[in-house]
């Protein structure tokens, strides 16, 4: 065979086969563009386990018209300019509208504020059509229809409906804890509604989030950490040994404000319970990593979940140290005798 370039189509879907895993990564993806156009709202619609429908609306900066058609043009970014090392916003790579778009029918509405109407833009695995005006309010609405319908050997591998809702619910929560300012609502035919309102600033609104969407019980049930060494800076809360789950979902990772499922961090709290609870139980822990992003890459992983340290024994010893402490001060580490 000769060697032949791969088409656009072609290098796009590769690209998916990384960063859109299931519909719960499109509406991470989504999410956190929203996120990073400074939103106060955030409405998520989904259909089908998210496989039919994924709408997301916000109140964001929005896109320009002449833009659109580089928002959903693969490796175009407003978010990053030439040092990787340099990543505030959640976004960077510009991959995830390429990638989306290559994947499912894609519908991108987005109106600026100095605009006097809507531009949408859409593309169907690959073909693109518009930006052609569109009447809406401010912001985009991100629009998501038949995803995986261009590669249907990755639409074999979804769970049910009923799975995928619950990682997309999952994948909200998880994000709107890091940002209490935003009011967060997840509805359409896959749920009853969930409206997460906004909360005030501070560790009182940090708070109040954690427990929409853990519960009224956590607040009494966990201490504050708050903790710094060398420039790395912890806070968040732990929750008393004696409420402990079945699995580590009700562990909660931010690095910079960006979820994180990293290994160092899970082993860490995992080693900060160990004398207080048993082996097959986990706390439920709501963690903050604020540092310098010179001393993070969160470049590691596609979907950004992993993160690698400049010092992990520094961040290990971090976690652990204060949360030992916490527990220790509160002097539930003596009263109790462990998990249920
Ligand atoms: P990235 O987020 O890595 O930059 P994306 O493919 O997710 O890449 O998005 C490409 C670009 O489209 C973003 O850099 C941003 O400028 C624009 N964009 C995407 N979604 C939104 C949104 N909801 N509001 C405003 N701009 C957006
Ligand atoms: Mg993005």
């Amino acid at each position: 065979m000769p060697i032949k370039q791969l088409t656009e189509t072609i290098i796009n879907q590769i690209a998916a086969g990384e960063v859109i895993e299931r519909p719960a990564s499109v509406v991470k993806e989504l999410v956190e563009n929203s996120i990073d156009a400074g939103a106060t709202r955030i409405e998520v619609v989904t259909a089908g386990g998210g496989k039919n429908l994924i709408r997301i609306t916000d109140n964001g900066s929005g896109i320009r018209s002449d833009e659109l058609a580089l928002a959903v043009a693969r490796h175009c970014t407003s978010k990053l300019t030439n040092d990787v090392h340099d990543i505030r916003a959640l976004g960077f790579r510009g991959e995830a509208l390429p990638s989306i778009g290559s994947v499912s029918r894609l519908s991108l509405k987005s109106r600026t504020s100095d605009a006097d109407s809507g531009f949408e833009i859409s593309t169907h695995g690959g073909r693109q059509d518009g930006p052609r005006p569109t009447p809406m309010n401010g912001g985009t609405i991100a629009e998501v229809r038949d995803l995986f319908f261009a590669t249907p050997a990755r639409l074999k591998f979804m769970k049910t409906d009923r799975a995928e809702a619950s990682a997309i619910s999952d994948v909200v929560k998880r994000i709107a804890i890091a940002f209490p300012h935003i009011r967060f609502s997840l509805a359409g035919s896959d749920r009853t509604p969930i409206e997460l309102a906004a909360t005030g600033a501070g560790s009182s609104g940090m708070l109040e989030r954690i427990s929409q969407v853990l519960g009224k019980e956590f607040p009494e049930n966990a201490i504050a950490i708050d903790a710094e060494r060398d420039g790395v800076r912890l806070t968040g809360f732990a929750g008393i040994p004696a409420f402990n789950r079945g699995n580590s979902l009700h562990q909660f990772a931010y690095v910079n404000g960006r979820p994180v499922r990293d290994k160092q961090i899970w082993g860490a709290i995992r080693g900060a319970y160990a004398d207080v609870i048993a082996r097959d139980r986990h706390p439920v822990v709501v963690l903050f990593l604020n540092l310098d992003p010179a001393l993070v890459d969160v470049n590691v992983h596609p979907a950004k979940a992993d993160v690698r340290f400049r010092d992990p024994g520094l961040v290990r010893g971090l976690i652990v140290g204060a949360i030992r402490e916490a527990l220790g001060q509160s002097g539930i580490r003596a009263a109790t005798s462990g998990a249920e």
